[in-house]
């Protein structure tokens, strides 16, 4: 940890942590507790590159914890897909994987606790009951006919209510602090409820399940976590969150440090709304790359670098606001573009015959497999007598400023040579199918001829060993005002890529020349089959 570090990354949580660590305190943990009810998107991952970076910087440990007090919503599947993603960012919880339900007993114990202190009871008003009574932001609430319930009249519900005697709802368990406190959380909130509902990791064991603003303090004590950092809807629950470390008597007293969630513009982000997505068939799964999930933007491409950068250049505070997706597409342009190979693939293709090129004839051309990156070397393309260009770099009557290829004029095919059109083939509607066109021999790119200008380069494939690919582009779940885009995803199929193409693996990165970064798609692509995501375009289209 170096000074330097520190104060050009400070921020208040920061701070907070200097001073600790001027006090008694001498290596910090932290946690990273995810809730095991869906896969993790973006936001999460501010919060993992927060909790792991922080005690990177600092010399001490996180852990992974998951917070997995409320069985309903919760699965294995779930967890295995948050292991996978954070291992994917890049961190590393070494042996310190924990599981919330792994402490139900010393929950138990705590509640047990808090009721030989006299400062829990069991109580018996329904949940409408227990809403009534907790009074409003202006109103004090009153007390639960069952606040005063001696001490061992209490120990023997609660031993009862974990027995299974009772229907479930029918009794929890509350702390008891105070029902006229200005703070809602503070009115005597529930520990335990009854639920009978199969853990994915303790099964049937419990028919008592601790509520999360109980169990989240003593799992964090547990673990001596030092600071436990959370997101500002914690803020209010705080006091709370102090009160059970000191009643339950915890020597080392966790931190809980809260700062503003990430929001991202364009795209939705919650587990709720995204999984809305992915079991009503809007979107293809939880991976799809659409999604802001971490698994939806490994598929689409990301990669764990871009994200940790963007992360790191969105920072901490405590003020809300909305990031714009223009910044993390920033941070995946920056990362790609010395990582990927250059390739020419033509999206929407129109057959050249170049007349003049003798029939048969085949050539090896020398390209640069990225002309800012002179490390990655250079592969050989084939050119031949039948190449296909983009149709959009053809125009029939074209504007002076049209610098590509239209009749009579000049263009550079890359790597290759100047062509020039002589003749349009048309079908019987007049839709343009084919173009015959002259090349100059003199022109061959790389004699270092260089005494003819000409307005435009184009790219190019041979009709003879180009491979054919499936494109898959795709557009934000939000249109700017915010309302849901219809159009989300556009599918080429016909798409012509250099015959390199077929030596780009699973997990490569690829520019198109002119078009964008793009990865093979791993749920669709088959050896015969090739199908491509667009990751993200060449330039913003933020102005
Ligand atoms: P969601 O609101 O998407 O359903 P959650 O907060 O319920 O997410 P948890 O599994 O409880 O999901 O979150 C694990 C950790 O990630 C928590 O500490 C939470 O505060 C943090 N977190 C969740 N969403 C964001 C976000 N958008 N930005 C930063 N941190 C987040
Ligand atoms: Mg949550």
């Amino acid at each position: 940890m170096s000074e330097n570090n520190l104060s050009s990354t400070g921020n208040f949580i920061h701070n907070y942590i200097n001073k600790d660590l001027e006090g008694k305190l001498n290596k910090i943990h932290t946690r990273f507790p995810p809730e095991p009810n869906g896969y993790l998107h973006i936001g999460h991952a501010k919060s993992i590159c927060l909790n792991f970076g922080l005690a990177d910087l600092y010399g001490g440990i996180c852990n992974l914890r998951f917070d997995d007090t409320n069985p309903a919503k919760e699965d294995d599947e779930y967890v295995q897909a948050i292991i996978k993603d954070i291992k994917w960012l890049g961190f590393d919880w070494q042996d310190r994987l924990f599981y919330a339900s792994d402490y139900f007993q010393k929950l138990y114990e705590c509640a047990i606790k808090l009721i030989k202190k006299g400062k829990a009871y069991v109580c018996e008003l329904s949940p409408e009951e227990i809403k009534q009574y907790r009074g409003t932001l202006n109103a004090p609430g009153k007390p639960s006919p069952y606040r005063n319930r001696s001490v061992e009249e209490n120990l023997d519900l609660f031993e009862r209510m974990k027995n299974g005697e009772f229907a479930d709802g029918s009794k929890t368990l509350r702390a008891k602090i105070d029902m006229s406190s200005p703070n809602i959380n503070m009115r005597d909130p529930i520990i335990y409820r009854i639920a009978r509902i199969y853990h994915h990791n303790t099964k049937d064991k419990w028919c008592i399940y601790p509520m999360y603003d109980f169990a989240h303090p003593i799992e964090d004590a547990i673990e001596h976590i030092t600071h436990s950092i959370c997101t500002m809807e914690f803020e209010d629950h705080r006091p709370l969150y102090n009160w059970f470390i000191d009643e339950c008597e915890f020597e080392q007293k966790p931190r809980q440090i809260e700062f503003a969630k990430l929001q991202l513009s364009r795209t939705i982000m919650g587990k709720r709304y995204m999984k809305e997505l992915v079991e009503s068939g809007e979107v293809d799964g939880w991976d799809d790359p659409r999604l802001a999930t971490i698994s939806g933007i490994r598929r689409r491409g990301y990669t764990p670098e871009s994200i940790r950068n963007f992360c790191e250049k969105i920072g901490v505070s405590k003020a809300n606001s909305v990031v714009d997706i223009g910044l993390l597409e920033h941070c995946v342009r920056d990362d790609l573009k010395s990582k990927s190979k250059v390739l020419m693939a033509v999206m929407n293709p129109l057959k050249v015959v170049i007349t003049n090129y003798p029939e048969g004839k085949t050539e090896q051309l020398t390209i640069e497999n990225n002309p800012e990156v002179k490390e990655k070397g250079s592969r050989q393309v084939l050119f031949a007598r039948e190449i296909f260009i983009e149709r959009d770099d053809f125009m029939e009557n074209a504007p002076k400023k049209f610098h590509r290829l239209t009749s009579g004029q000049e263009v550079r095919l890359k790597g290759a040579y100047f062509i020039k059109c002589n003749e349009i083939i048309k079908d019987d509607i007049g839709n343009i199918i084919e173009l015959h066109c002259t090349y100059d021999p003199e022109t061959k790119s790389g004699n270092g001829f260089e005494g003819r200008k000409v307005k435009g380069t184009i790219h190019w494939v041979s009709a003879k060993d180009c491979i054919d690919a499936q494109v898959r582009i795709y557009d934000y779940l939000l249109l700017e005002n915010g309302e849901k885009n219809p159009n989300t995803l556009q599918i080429i199929n016909n798409c012509k890529i250099e015959s390199a193409a077929k030596d780009i693996k699973l997990d490569e990165k690829v520019q198109f020349m002119r078009s964008g970064y793009f990865t093979l798609d791993y749920k669709y692509t088959s050896e015969n089959n090739l199908v491509f995501n667009k990751i993200v375009a060449l330039r913003s289209s933020y102005k």
